[in-house]
């Protein structure tokens, strides 16, 4: 998270207006568009759908609804770019791919607009999810030609040694939260590595990820490299993530969309890298700084109106300190105020009325279940998907809603008496994405930070991980690694190559 993303700027406004008129070219231009082998073609059964805008339940473009076929022809051009692309000088192929970075740079404030009117999200909030993706093509950019391999000491009488090779077609199927920041996030490290990609963007927010390809191209991304259908789950997803001609698979998503593509991936052995969700817990020790801990949970739980896998879904609290953290917890939560994305305000809506309802059930499901609602638990009486932002105090650590990802500003806090309970109740979950916690006690830290079963830990501070940071889940919420370096290990497959020296007959297997 970027914090000069909260700053609004006059640059801004104008950026805007300019980009307001876009998503008016956007609806015109793009509404017969599948993005493949360089070109927007109509969807093959010529189906389209309406994206909304969550603010206002309106329509702002008619977007391509892609089939089997639609995919067929997208992984058959990615087919046969692959070869040239994996060929092409690492130097080169580092040298298209900062480009792209350049061009996210410069158009970051248009981007941030089609993003914010796509998925909701304040303006400040899409901006920073665009410099990130920018940020991710220049940092992988770089890692192009430093893909080394080993060289192995098996003796005098062989050269040994290993060499990194694309996979070749990866399938990248991507979430409505963070559609144009995790676009960067998959396609970034795929092209350095030297695959070629076809990515299905979520159906309620295709339109960054249309306008990114394009911007792919123009960057000098040959034809067939980045190809782009959008569509629905099924059949545009589901015919992609079980396509016989696919090499790799990056979902981001929620569990069971998850586990039906890793059972798909299975009838064709092709590698998945999931990111699924999380509940995570903050765990908050009466030493800590109270109000640095309210400030840091108030955030990671209410921006983006909660729909991040990474928000502090839960915090566990030692009984000393709970009243006086929810009282300050309270307090930000009831100075949110709510409103379009395109105003910038502190939170916008949800991002579609499948979440809104979703939310708003679990709310219900919070009180009927014992737990006491302390602020929030409605949705302001205006249009759009809006929810308010919402605490539980008392939730019981064997309830649903301490157990499962709600996806929306809803926090709930559970207390302890002992580290030893914290532990158990923070780890008590079948996720495993992110922990955080708070204590001025550097021992504890430590402590703590080893025991807590999750792939990112924070200390003192939350969305602590970077572009630069290896991210992913422990448990249900994940299989492999995006971010960092460690990403490009989903990319990239290792051949060992042995050279005989000798007149020799050599080794027998297993030797
Ligand atoms: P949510 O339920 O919150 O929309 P999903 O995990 O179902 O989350 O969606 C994430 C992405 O997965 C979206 O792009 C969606 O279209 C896609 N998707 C949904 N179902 C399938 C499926 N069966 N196979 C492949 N992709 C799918």
């Amino acid at each position: 998270m970027d914090e000069d993303g909260a700053q609004t700027t006059d640059t801004q406004t104008d950026g805007a207006q300019t980009a307001d008129t876009r998503i008016v070219d956007t609806e015109i231009a793009d509404t017969n568009g599948l993005y493949i082998d360089g070109e927007w073609v109509p969807p093959v059964k010529g189906s389209h759908f309406e994206t909304v805008d969550p603010a206002t339940e309106e329509p702002i473009a008619e977007v391509a609804a892609a089939t089997a076929e639609d995919v067929d022809r997208a992984v058959a051009a990615a087919r046969d770019a692959f070869e040239a692309w994996r060929d092409t000088d690492p130097e080169e192929r580092g040298r298209i791919v900062n480009r792209i970075g350049e061009l996210v740079r410069d158009q970051c404030e248009e981007l941030a607009v089609v993003e914010s009117s796509d998925q909701g999200k304040p303006l400040s909030q899409a901006k920073s999810d665009m410099q990130g993706a920018a940020r991710y093509f220049e940092y992988y950019a770089g890692a192009a030609d430093k893909l080394e391999g080993t060289s192995v000491p098996v003796g005098a009488g062989q050269v040994d040694f290993t060499v990194r090779e694309p996979y070749g077609v990866s399938a990248q199927i991507t979430p409505w939260n963070f559609p144009g920041n995790l676009f960067a996030r998959g396609v970034a490290p795929a092209l350095v590595a030297g695959n070629t990609v076809v990515l299905k963007p979520a159906e309620q927010t295709p339109l960054s990820s249309l306008r990114l390809a394009e911007l792919c191209a123009e960057a000098g991304v040959p034809d067939g490299v980045v190809n782009v259908v959008t569509g629905f789950g099924d059949p545009a997803g589901s015919a992609l993530s079980s396509h016989a001609d696919i090499d790799t698979i990056t979902f981001t998503g929620s569990v069971p969309t998850g586990q039906t593509i890793m059972k798909q991936a299975a009838d064709t052995v092709t590698p998945v890298t999931l990111e699924l969700g999380g509940k995570n817990p903050a765990v908050v020790f009466p030493d800590a700084d109270l109000e640095a801990a309210a400030q840091w949970i108030d955030r990671a739980i209410f921006t983006n109106a909660g729909q991040v896998c990474s928000a502090a879904d839960r915090v566990v609290v030692h009984e000393s300190v709970h009243d006086e953290l929810v009282d300050r917890l309270i307090a930000r939560a009831d100075a949110y105020e709510l409103g379009p994305g395109l105003d910038d305000p502190d939170m916008g809506p949800l991002a579609s009325r499948d979440q809104f309802e979703k939310v708003s059930q679990y709310v219900e499901l919070g009180k009927r279940e014992g737990a006491t609602l302390v602020t929030g638990g409605s949705a302001p009486d205006r249009q759009g998907y809006f929810f308010e932002p919402t605490i539980f105090t008392d939730v019981a650590p064997d309830t649903r809603i301490a157990h499962e990802e709600i996806f929306g500003p809803v926090l709930a806090v559970t207390s302890f008496e002992t580290e030893q309970e914290a532990l158990e109740i923070a780890n008590g979950v079948e996720y495993g994405l992110v922990s955080g916690v708070f204590t001025a006690d550097v021992t504890r830290a430590h402590r703590v930070a080893r025991e807590l079963e999750a792939g990112n830990v924070y200390v003192n501070m939350w969305f602590g991980d970077t572009n630069q940071t290896p991210f992913g889940g422990y448990k249900q919420s994940g299989i492999g690694r995006e971010k960092g370096m460690e990403a490009l290990d989903s990319y990239l497959q290792t051949k060992n190559i042995a050279i005989n020296l000798d007149d020799d007959a050599g080794s027998l297997p297993g030797a």
